[in-house]
């Protein structure tokens, strides 16, 4: 496939599909870009939490807070926070704030010499996250509604909106047409490429390269392709969700400016507040729990009473990727090309990374093709299993063996990647800002190594300066005790504003309250 590449058809509607859409249509120019979406096959219906690369994207395509966040019923996410993986009772933080390095270096050399308790990492380094597990916002200094400027905080959004908003606001003005039809075959040429995309009301649709986004069916690649699925249930275990949409008791209280995630028996719940509503669902291993088990767990954990009439909705997940994610003349983003477990809201960005790398190589090409082509494979696959190893560090570092579930990650033996093998083993956390890996910085790497209390050995210390070692110990001394202060101030009734509060008079004014009924 060496020729120009002059149009692409999308398979699918969904956030992946809108977003490939939108990608493409701005950064691939003179492209024709048709997208093929049904309206009989719904979209995934979850997928609500963002991380750190979102606001790259909302800002390549020109969306002010003001305007994309009321149409998406999106929120603040800070962060997220870790219930009871390491041990019931304990926490910590996955925080997106940049690192200060003195900061970071030398609250290692505290730990050893005041032998500090190691949650106190997060409240020393990251005093504006954590002190928002009171809901309290801590980045009303750094938003600007119109233009997005900074990107250490993300979003919570409502995806089906998010996806509608893409459409509207930026695909289809940019050109991109919008075909609402079924598909019901894929044709292939003699070459075993793709040739044509057969729907029930159009005829046969052609393109010069397919984007399949067609969710978990992914019925160009893995369907009509059979590429190769490498699944991770070895490694990661979790198979199955079981999601509802709760209403507010108390917006106030409960829109916190992160996600969160809490253990349970054989998994975790996901708490995402958005403008109108609380996404939550129950992520679990179906070798441990049946369906109904699980929705009972789920039920009991947020208060039978509270969520007695509200429907639940069961989700079979695949987990893995695909072997190639381009192959011939068809690409997977999104669900279609793999998904690793939700743990840490990565399946849109890997969707938004899908697509960037792909405009990448459509302008690279057509001179050398087949290198482009490789050259997104590697790197999805590196991409993907960065994640999982990631993922996995917060199960297999865990000190639980409380139920059969937990007893089976701490003893797994399923495999990781050699890069992550020597972080585990040499135990040097790097405190630097270049980014650690291709999805996680380095605040992200010793976040989970720290949470789950794999601190480097004293030997692996970096190196004392004295001076810096002061101020480094004043700027930390004085994270913690604004942190401190801030709770005394809350229980004081004296507090800067709450995340409703500051969304009701900022983004939100003149917006209903979300449980007004
Ligand atoms: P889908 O949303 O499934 O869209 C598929 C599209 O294909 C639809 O438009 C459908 O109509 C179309 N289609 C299918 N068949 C046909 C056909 N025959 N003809 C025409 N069209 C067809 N990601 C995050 O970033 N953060 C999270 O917090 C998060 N949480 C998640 C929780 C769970 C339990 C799960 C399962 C996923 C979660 N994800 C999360 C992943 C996220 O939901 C997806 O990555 C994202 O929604 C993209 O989905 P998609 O567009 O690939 O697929």
């Amino acid at each position: 496939m060496s020729e120009k590449i002059q149009s692409i058809l999308i398979v699918g509607g969904g956030t992946a599909g809108w977003m490939a859409a939108c990608i493409l249509s701005k950064r691939v120019p003179d492209m024709s870009i048709t997208l093929i979406e049904s309206s009989d096959v719904p979209t995934v219906g979850v997928g609500e939490a963002t991380i750190i690369r979102m606001a790259r994207f909302l800002r390549d395509m020109g969306l002010g807070e003001k305007s994309w966040m009321t149409a998406c019923n999106a929120t603040y996410k800070e962060g997220i926070y870790f219930n009871g993986f390491h041990s019931k009772g304990t926490h910590y933080w996955h925080p997106f704030q940049s690192i200060n390095t003195d900061v970071t270096d030398m609250w290692l050399h505290r730990y050893y010499q005041e032998r500090l308790e190691p949650n106190s990492y997060f409240e020393m380094c990251y005093g504006n996250t954590t002190r928002n597990g009171r809901n309290r916002i801590n980045i009303e200094n750094k938003v600007n509604f119109d233009k997005i400027e900074r990107i250490d905080y993300t979003y919570h959004l409502d995806a089906a909106l998010f996806a509608q908003h893409l459409k509207e606001k930026i695909a289809k003005p940019a050109g991109v047409r919008h075909v609402i039809d079924n598909v019901t075959d894929v044709k292939l040429a003699e070459n075993g490429w793709v040739a044509g995309i057969v729907t029930e009301g159009n005829g046969t649709l052609e393109a010069d390269l397919y984007i399949d986004c067609s969710g978990f069916r992914s019925m160009l690649l893995q369907g009509k392709l059979e590429e190769k699925f490498v699944s991770y249930l070895d490694k990661l275990p979790n198979d199955r969700a079981v999601a509802m949409r709760v209403p507010y008791s108390d917006p106030n209280q409960e829109m916190h400016p992160f996600t969160s995630a809490t253990a349970l028996e054989a998994g975790w719940v996901w708490k995402i507040p958005l403008w109108h509503r609380l996404g939550t669902g129950y992520v679990y291993s179906s070798r441990h729990k049946t369906e109904s088990q699980a929705e009972e767990e789920l039920r009991n954990h947020l208060g039978e009473e509270r969520v007695r009439q509200l429907p639940a909705n069961h989700i079979k997940m695949r987990i893995g990727r695909c072997e190639r994610t381009w192959r011939h003349n068809v690409v997977a983003i999104g669900l279609a090309a793999g998904f690793v477990e939700p743990l840490e809201s990565t399946g849109i960005e890997l969707a938004q990374l899908g697509a960037e790398l792909l405009a990448e190589s459509l302008l690279e090409r057509p001179s050398h093709a087949s290198i482009c082509q490789r050259l997104y494979n590697a790197k999805m696959q590196v991409i993907f299993d960065e994640i999982a190893d990631y993922i996995q560090l917060h199960y297999i570092l865990t000190n639980r063996e409380d139920t059969p579930y937990w007893h089976d990650q701490k003893y797994s033996e399923a495999p990781l990647r050699f890069e992550t093998l020597a972080k585990l083993s040499r135990r040097e956390l790097s405190f630097s800002n270049d980014e650690a890996g291709d999805v996680f910085s380095n605040t992200a790497w010793n976040s989970i190594l720290i949470g789950m209390r794999k601190l480097p050995l004293r030997e692996n210390l970096p190196p004392l300066d004295a001076r810096k070692y002061r101020e480094a110990c004043k700027a930390m001394d004085d994270n913690f005790r604004a942190a401190k202060r801030q709770s005394v101030e809350i229980s004081e009734g004296r507090k800067n504003p709450t995340h409703f509060e500051f969304l009701s008079n900022t983004v939100y004014q003149g917006a209903a309250r979300p449980d007004a009924g």
